[in-house]
Formats: structure tokens, C-alpha cells, sequence
């Protein structure tokens, strides 16, 4: 029998992509959305816990403000998760680290293989090149609809940046400068966010020093490589012991 997946958030531009691949590798048990959607065949339930009752592992594309929710409903109800949400803070970070104590979790802001390497890159470029001659700056643009900013996939590219610096992202980020800003300081690593029609998802890192230069990029030509990844991750974390992961545990990078 295969395992069903449930999708919180089904009706998003992601949710229609996780569906889709979720009934093509599994079961697709339905979904949960803000409004009771119009149309479609899947089973729509009324809350996360409903949803939950009747899946094996729920992947969860919807808003930072159901992460609190979502952690403690698939807590009580002992049911893997698999978190895409992006945008959420110190708050709800704990929330996902307190029900990975009962259930295993994985939680990825970009489910994609290439930016997940990309991460592994960025965090060795970061070790091995000198904060002091090397600036580091991240670049990303999305669609107009997008809410959070920088991405989540940004953050975690400074993260993994300051990371190979040994150093805390939050003690050297700089992002929106505007204005009489100063000059940059050594060890910075600063985030610039673009905005505009219906781009997926494209982030550059850059490591910039007075005689050279090394970017590295990526783009997603379609959200369907983040609801197959997330899909893969679901299959991979059903059996999997209660623990938070990343995909670089699913990856074994
Ligand atoms: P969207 O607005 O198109 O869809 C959001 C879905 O969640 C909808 O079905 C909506 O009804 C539901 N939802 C919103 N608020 C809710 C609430 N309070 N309770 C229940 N359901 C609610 O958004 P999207 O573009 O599909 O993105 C969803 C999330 O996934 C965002 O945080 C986005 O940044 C993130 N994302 C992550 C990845 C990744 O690989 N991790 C990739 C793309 C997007």
C-alpha cells in the first residue's frame, strides 16, 4: 500500500504542483486550504488536524503565521511533516523544533536539489575565502506576489555563508540599504531583493574582492521542481525517527 500524503495549502501555486506529484508518487489524501477551494477532486478537509487523521505525512506549503498551529496539530496527532513554509521567525522556529521531538520533521526553504548544493557551496566558498578581502552579497528576485523578504532560500544562503565563516548571520547581515548607508564593512554579507512578474525563484551569490570575483547562481524554470522535491523528501521522511532534518540529511551531502 502506498503511503498517503495530505497537502496543507493545496490550493496554492504550490499546493496545485504538490498534488499533482503527490498522487503520481503516493496517495494523494487532500488538502487544507484558507477557503474551501471550487473545484478540483481531492478531498478538502476542515483543519490541519482533519488532514492529518487521514495522512501518513503532510507537506505544508501555506503562511508563516500556521506554523504554530500546524507544529503543535501534527504533534498531537503524530503525523511526519514535511515544512516549506518560508518567512517564519524565532517563535515559530521553536514551535518546529519542539514537535521534532515527537515527530520527524523536515524543514527546507527550497526543496530543489541544485540550490541545496548550492548551499553546500556557498558554505565552503565561505570558509575558504577571507571575510576580510572577500564581500559577500546575495542577490534574489521572485514573482510580485511574493511576501517574505529576503527568501527564505536567500537567508539560508547567508546562513550557510556566515556558517563557513563561523560566524552568526544575524551579527553581520545587512539588508535594504537605502540612503546614506556608510561603507561597507568588512565581513558584511548583504542581501538585495528584487520583485517582479512571475519569476520563480533566482539567487546569485557573490564573493567580491578588489582583484576578483566568483558568483554563484540559480534558477528555477518551474515550481514543479520544488513540489517534486518536497515529494521525494515526504517519501524519505515517513519511516524516519522523530528528529528535525534538512535536505542536506535527505541529500547526504
Ligand atoms: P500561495 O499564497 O499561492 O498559497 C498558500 C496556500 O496556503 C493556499 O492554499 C492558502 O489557502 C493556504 N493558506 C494560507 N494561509 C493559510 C492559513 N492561515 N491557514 C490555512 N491555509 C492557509 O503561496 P505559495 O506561492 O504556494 O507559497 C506557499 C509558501 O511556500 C510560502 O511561504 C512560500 O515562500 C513557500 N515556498 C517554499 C518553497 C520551498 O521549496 N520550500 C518553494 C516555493 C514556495
Amino acid at each position: 500500500m502506498t503511503i498517503r500524503i495530505g497537502i496543507a495549502g493545496i490550493t496554492g501555486r504550490m499546493g496545485i504542483y504538490l498534488a499533482e506529484e503527490a498522487a503520481a508518487a503516493a496517495t494523494l489524501a487532500g488538502g487544507t486550504s484558507r477557503s474551501r477551494p471550487v473545484g478540483g477532486s481531492a478531498p478538502h478537509f476542515a483543519d490541519i488536524t482533519a488532514l492529518a487523521r487521514e495522512s501518513d505525512v503532510v507537506i505544508d506549503f501555506t503562511h508563516a503565521s500556521t506554523v504554530r498551529e500546524h507544529a503543535a496539530a501534527l504533534a498531537a496527532t503524530e503525523t511526519p511533516w514535511v515544512l516549506g513554509t518560508t518567512g517564519y521567525g524565532d517563535e515559530e522556529q521553536a514551535a518546529v523544533e519542539a514537535a521534532a521531538k515527537t515527530i520527524p520533521v523536515i524543514a527546507a526553504a527550497n526543496f530543489c536539489t541544485g540550490v541545496n548544493l548550492l548551499l553546500l557551496l556557498a558554505e565552503k566558498l565561505g570558509h575558504a575565502l577571507e571575510a576580510s578581502q572577500f564581500d559577500a552579497e546575495i542577490l534574489e528576485m521572485h514573482h510580485r506576489q511574493k511576501v517574505d523578504a529576503p527568501s527564505g532560500t536567500a537567508l539560508a544562503l547567508g546562513r550557510a555563508v556566515a556558517a563557513g565563516r563561523g560566524v552568526r548571520l544575524e551579527d553581520v547581515m545587512v539588508s535594504g540599504r537605502d540612503g546614506h548607508t556608510g561603507p561597507r564593512q568588512d565581513g558584511e554579507i548583504g542581501f538585495a531583493t528584487l520583485r517582479g512578474g512571475q519569476i520563480i525563484g533566482e539567487h546569485e551569490v557573490s564573493f567580491t574582492a578588489g582583484d576578483e570575483q566568483i558568483t554563484l547562481s540559480h534558477r528555477a524554470f518551474d515550481r514543479r521542481v520544488f513540489a517534486s522535491g518536497a515529494v521525494r523528501a515526504a517519501l524519505w521522511l515517513h519511516p524516519q525517527p522523530a528528529g528535525l532534518y534538512s535536505m542536506r540529511d535527505y541529500l547526504r551531502l
